[in-house]
């Protein structure tokens, strides 16, 4: 047994405990919280400085995408950003797998435990099969005519059987409003199983968005028609949101929210992605519209982001909300472990293997720039 206390412990399912003890065996589940370390005699005692939280989730990433780490250009906007993302595939596939090895073990060190991460590929299967770290594997698909989708569809579901053969939660789900036909949103739908709980979509990432689907113009509908897209991607949508209502699901995980409005952020979960944000769009969604009980947070990946690191997306949150730190460690952990289903994770339940984190450097409760991570579990 282990007797963990620290100047606060963050239990996300309880209030904060001033020295507050934290129970675990030796496989890190959670045995018991302590109200007090006077509870205990000091020998028993490991003492840290700083705070304890439970391990984070990292709600939206794109691990395959690791190689592409610094291989973007900045501040140019979501379509030049596309635009690169297509150098993907000029690497070697040994480059691929270093760089996903690479970025788990970065994630892993950040005091990470559970990832919702989106595949277009089988890229990174054999990393996670390893099973250093959770995943929920969210088969990507693109599609903007209406003519190839059965094939869209039929790759799709080879890859989701691949990713389950191998014990792997995946499901099949789209990138965005703008990049997926309305066909394709119902073959979504009609391919979903018992296995699927929920899906996502990028959501609000650009200004460009609002202007196709509620203005029919812009640099979207220009990119679009380029690609001889359907019409019916902005003519049978008046909001970017209204791609979701094609989706007959209960779960939705609303990806990035950047120009979201307060009528966008209803009924659903959201993510936030505020250094990706920063990197690709230079904005940040407007913090006081969300309900933070249904907000989590993620990193995106390498290519719109220089770490994998949820700590340093809560000083951007902090910086720019109101909440406080007990609500910030909640949208790093108790919140995306509820919507991705990672049922043992998130908090110090009794029962659960959660990991955990100590935060070091803190300025009173509030995180500072100089704040970091250190895993304990
Ligand atoms: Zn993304």
């Amino acid at each position: 047994m282990r007797f963990l206390t620290a100047d606060y412990l963050f239990p996300l399912n309880k209030n904060p405990l001033k020295e507050g003890v934290l129970q675990v065996n030796e496989k890190g589940d959670v045995v018991a919280i302590l109200k007090h370390r006077k509870l205990v005699p000091d020998r028993n005692l490991e003492f840290y400085n700083g705070i304890l939280c439970p391990g984070f989730v990292n709600s939206h990433c794109h691990l395959e995408l690791s190689h592409l780490k610094g291989m973007t250009t900045e501040g140019k906007g979501i379509i030049d950003f596309i635009s690169n993302i297509k150098q993907r595939n000029n690497y070697s596939k040994q480059q691929i797998n270093v760089a996903i090895d690479l970025a788990e073990q970065q994630m892993i060190k950040n005091g990470i435990v559970g990832v919702g991460d989106i595949c277009n590929t089988n890229d990174t299967i054999n990393q996670k099969t390893k099973n250093n770290l959770r995943y929920y594997n969210f088969i990507e698909v693109f599609g903007v005519t209406n003519n190839t989708l059965d094939s869209i569809m039929i790759d799709a579901i080879d890859l989701r059987k691949q990713f389950r053969e191998l014990n792997q939660k995946a499901t099949i789900t789209p990138h965005a409003s703008y990049s997926v036909v309305p066909a394709l949103m119902k073959s979504i739908t009609n391919n979903l199983d018992i296995k699927d709980d929920l899906i996502t979509i990028h959501m609000n990432e650009s200004k460009l968005e609002n202007e196709l689907f509620e203005n029919k113009k812009g640099a979207f509908k220009d990119w679009l028609q380029e690609l001889n897209a359907s019409h019916e991607i902005w003519e049978k949508r008046n909001k970017t949101l209204d791609s979701i209502l094609e989706l007959e699901t209960k779960k939705i995980l609303l990806v990035h929210n950047t120009f979201a409005n307060e009528d966008d952020l209803k009924e659903n979960y959201y993510c936030t992605c505020p250094k990706a944000n920063l990197y690709i769009e230079n904005s940040l969604p407007d913090y006081s519209l969300f309900d933070s009980t249904k907000l989590c947070v993620g990193t995106d990946s390498l290519a719109s982001n220089n770490s994998l690191s949820i700590l340093e997306e809560l000083k951007i949150i902090q910086d720019n909300s109101k909440f406080d730190l007990n609500t910030l460690l909640k949208i790093a952990s108790k919140n995306g472990a509820e919507i991705l289903g990672f049922k043992d994770l998130g908090s110090f339940t009794e029962g659960k293997n959660p990991g955990v984190n100590l935060i070091q450097n803190l300025d009173g409760l509030k995180i500072r720039n100089d704040s970091n991570i250190l895993r304990i579990i």
